[in-house]
């Protein structure tokens, strides 16, 4: 077999640590071409002398000479590159088959969309790259024969509950009897939390997930919900199915990652442990079915799967993340920019909770919509919502 040659982007964060678990336990299957993070020097050291990429990648000049000095002290030769247009680089590389995009937010988009451009398989966790592009990116990957595999643990799911024809994107009207894809949410760690009590979570409250173990900034999104609302936005670019036919579900459990619906009544579901290394293993191996290291779910043991309708009242962030995508156009870039931006201020304690929802709204409403026709015209939304945000946050008080 010949064996898929990889470029990791964002290898020192969560979906990057999971990749390289089911990785190790398949060295006849993948190598690695490249490694990427943005400041981790440390751990992307260790990272290079375990997989013995060609390249790794991080953020700055001063990180890549620190990183460069260790690896040479321990004997590597690992080429040292950095910034973004080194992302790009190992991304569109003929070196490899396979990018997996686990950079967080909107940085990946770049490096992603090249390895869309490059005609490679793409295994897509940065779901941030999509929401922000939305057609432009997946005329991307239909324009140059890559081959897109969701790693977003709703979508995997939903992936594997389609048709065989829905694994590619065609027309919807009804394609092969589906009916509804239903995306299942945990409703984060605040789901039964009256909403006048969120004003004064920390950001360590917002993070603790109930079942998930992620990076910090999609953890404050589970909270909001705006995951969920993310990959509502997700899910209509992957599959092309329109807005009012994905439905929320709250799933406490994480068991059921998802479904869908069929017009006889038949309603699909995969099932499993809430571990990220079962979807990342599913796209990796995709077609073939591989070990991933997570457990066999025992039905026995979890005993009672339950069901809730999403409460709007206390996760706005859901409504507006679906107004947006209503709206079209550049409206979900500016959702997106404006949630990155209030949620890197919650996590630096310079905004309370529930100000990230209040940020995202009055940045959409602040700013005009309008079709999103190139590349340049969402980067220049993403822009505007980020300058419209900074404003809003400096002239909120700082939470005690
Ligand atoms: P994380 O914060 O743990 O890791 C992020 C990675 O991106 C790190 O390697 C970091 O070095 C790199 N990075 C951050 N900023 C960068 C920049 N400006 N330029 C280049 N690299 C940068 O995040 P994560 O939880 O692994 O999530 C990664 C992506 O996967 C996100 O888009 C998230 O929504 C998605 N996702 C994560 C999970 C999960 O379980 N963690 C599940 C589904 C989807
Ligand atoms: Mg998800």
């Amino acid at each position: 077999m010949q064996k898929q040659r990889l470029t990791l982007l964002g290898s020192t964060g969560s979906i990057g640590d999971s990749t390289l678990d089911v990785v190790a336990r398949h060295p006849d299957r993948f190598s690695i071409y490249a490694l990427t993070a943005h400041r981790n020097g440390d751990k992307l050291v260790q990272q290079c002398l375990r997989f013995a990429p060609e390249v790794a990648v991080v953020g700055d000049a001063a990180t890549a000479a620190q990183v460069e000095q260790k690896l040479r002290a321990a004997g590597s030769k690992t080429v040292v590159t950095y910034g973004p247009e080194a992302l790009v680089a190992v991304s569109k590389s003929a070196s490899c088959d396979t990018v997996v995009a686990a950079i967080v937010g909107a940085a990946g988009l770049a490096p992603t969309l090249a390895a869309a451009k490059a005609g490679k398989r793409i295994l897509l966790a940065n779901k941030e790259a999509l929401v922000m592009s939305g057609d432009i990116f997946m005329n991307a990957v239909c324009d140059n024969g890559a081959v897109l595999l969701p790693v977003d643990s709703e979508h995997n799911a939903v992936f594997q509950c389609l048709p065989d024809e829905g694994a590619k994107r065609g027309g919807w009207g009804g394609r092969g009897g589906v009916t509804k894809v239903i995306l299942t949410a945990s409703g984060g760690p605040f789901r039964t939390r009256e909403p006048a009590t969120l004003v004064d979570v920390t950001p360590d409250e917002a993070c603790k997930h109930p079942n998930w173990s992620m990076g910090r900034k999609i953890s404050v999104d589970s909270a909001t919900m705006m995951n969920k609302g993310l990959e509502v936005i997700e899910a209509h670019y992957l599959f092309n199915v329109p807005g009012e036919r994905i439905d929320v579900l709250i799933h406490p459990q994480s068991v059921i990652h998802s479904m869908v619906s069929y017009a006889d009544g038949s309603v699909l579901a995969q099932l499993g442990n809430p571990d990220m290394r079962t979807p990342i293993a599913h796209a990796l191996a995709f077609p073939d079915r591989v070990d991933s290291g997570v457990a066999q779910l025992d039905l026995t043991q979890i005993a009672t799967l339950t069901f809730e309708k999403p409460n709007y009242e206390r996760f706005p962030c859901l409504a507006l993340a679906m107004k947006a995508l209503e709206q079209g156009g550049v409206a979900s870039a500016t959702l997106n920019a404006a949630n990155e931006v209030a949620v890197e201020a919650f996590l630096n304690r310079r905004i309370g909770f529930t100000a990230i929802a209040r940020t995202v709204e009055s940045v959409l409403d602040a700013l005009r919509n309008q079709a999103a026709t190139s590349l340049d015209v969402v980067l220049e939304a993403d822009a505007a919502a980020r300058r419209a945000a900074h404003t809003i946050i400096d002239s909120l008080p700082v939470p005690a």
